[in-house]
């Protein structure tokens, strides 16, 4: 298996519509394209498998069940878990964590401390804060230099009462990678509740939760070339069988009463109410795709552009990059001093370059950097040699056009 740009973009329906053939499309930590499997296997669920799952029900219903576990199965060997009761389908990153939050959350004692990074997603933020708001918790940050945390000194501030550590694998407003060994180091022994936020991670590297070591890993299918509305959730069998259910509802209840319940056995006792089928369906399509893959081959052509971009747009006066080229999941962002980020990204934008502005859903970190928005240009394997070229080569002449006149007008408003 060897790893070829042009083969593997072909695959990619988007990029051979008439209005996308110059698309230079660098919005991929937001979310990726979809090969044409994913879409297929979206579409023959409808077309030939559609019906709402359960096991002892007529012909479709099997099988759509048994297409369900079958993707669960996969989703377990794709992240490395012991066996499919790990793995639990859920929305996304954003509902993994809110699940998380609210079930662990809700067996911890007022002044238990939960322990965050300035680097987290708004995801891996707010629903703590919701939390702490609820029993009492306290919020705990590692120590950071300008947002970046500093992994080393996680010790410094574990004390009895850490109860929870949730950090992100990798940044997706700079991209730098969270020293995973270290934290795993840090936490050995210690019966701590560790939480992976790998919804960055997964579309660059294969995911094993085993070498990780971590507790429970969230991801989104949609940042690793699935579809949107689905998600994992790992757990490790022990953990998830001492917390509870967050949501209430069918599917996942044994045996129900006016007065109450049994939940239903793992992993189904965390997924209340209909799941979103289809998307399941194209996720397993996603995850036979990725194994046939040179995944060794598309991480080496990420980086190799990652370089590229970072060695060419520092040789552009003013440029103030705050990505760094190495220890990085493909994730270019700068800014410049005589210009907002908006007008460059609308300057790309009608040159048909994808990248995005504001603060990436992660304004702690941004903020902390000393912006209130970035550019920020994210890399998939189908990005190639002449996009990279085409983004630096409009970066460039916008800088020109420029010329010592000085746009900047702070106030910036996209994000993700
Ligand atoms: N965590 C990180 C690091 C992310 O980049 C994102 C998406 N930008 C999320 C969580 C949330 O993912 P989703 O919106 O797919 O739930």
């Amino acid at each position: 298996m060897s790893f070829s740009v042009e083969s593997f973009k072909s695959q990619f329906p988007l990029f051979s519509q008439s209005e996308n053939r110059e698309l230079v499309y660098l919005d991929n930590a937001a979310t990726t394209q979809k090969p044409a499997c994913v879409i297929d296997a979206i579409a023959d669920f409808y077309r030939h498998s559609n019906a709402n799952t359960h096991r002892s029900s007529h012909r479709l219903a099997r099988r759509a069940t048994d297409m369900v576990e079958q993707v669960r199965e996969l989703a377990a060997a794709f992240l490395g878990a012991t066996c499919a009761k790990e793995v639990v389908f859920t929305r996304g990153a954003t509902e993994g964590l809110n699940l998380l939050a609210y079930s662990l959350c809700s067996q911890l004692q007022p002044g238990d401390q939960v322990l965050l990074t300035t680097a987290e997603h708004h995801a891996n933020l707010v629903p703590w804060q919701m939390m702490a708001k609820r029993y009492q918790l306290q919020l705990c940050y590692v120590p950071d230099e300008r947002g970046v945390p500093q992994i080393d000194r996680l010790y410094e501030v574990l004390t009895p009462r850490t109860r929870i550590v949730s950090l992100t694998a990798g940044s997706n407003a700079l991209g730098f990678r969270t020293d995973l060994h270290a934290v795993r180091a840090a936490l050995a022994e210690k019966n701590i509740h560790w939480i992976v936020d790998g919804a960055q991670l997964a579309a660059h590297e294969h995911i094993d939760v085993q070498s990780i070591g971590c507790d429970f890993l969230v991801c989104s299918a949609h940042k690793f070339y699935g579809p949107t509305g689905v998600g994992l959730l790992y757990g490790r069998e022990s953990r998830l069988r001492e917390i509870p259910p967050w949501q209430g509802g069918g599917e996942m209840i044994s045996d129900v009463d006016l007065y109450s319940c049994h939940y239903a056995e793992l992993p189904h006792k965390f997924e209340a109410g209909t799941s979103s089928l289809a998307a399941i369906a194209g996720l397993g399509a996603c995850l036979q795709f990725l194994d046939q893959q040179d995944r060794g081959g598309m991480a080496r052509h990420e980086q190799q552009l990652l370089h590229f971009l970072h060695d060419r747009l520092s040789q552009i006066p003013e440029i103030d990059l705050l990505s760094a080229a190495n220890n990085n999941l493909g994730i270019v962002a700068f800014t410049h001093p005589r210009c907002a980020a908006i007008d460059l990204m609308q300057w790309l934008d009608g040159r048909d370059i994808a990248v995005r502005v504001g603060h990436h859903c992660a304004q702690p970190l941004v903020r902390a950097s000393g912006h209130s928005a970035t550019l920020r240009a994210s890399l998939a394997a189908y990005n190639t040699r002449a996009d990279a070229e085409k983004f630096v080569a409009a970066v460039a002449e916008f800088i020109v056009h420029l010329g010592d006149e000085v746009l900047v007008q702070g106030g910036m408003t996209a994000d993700s």
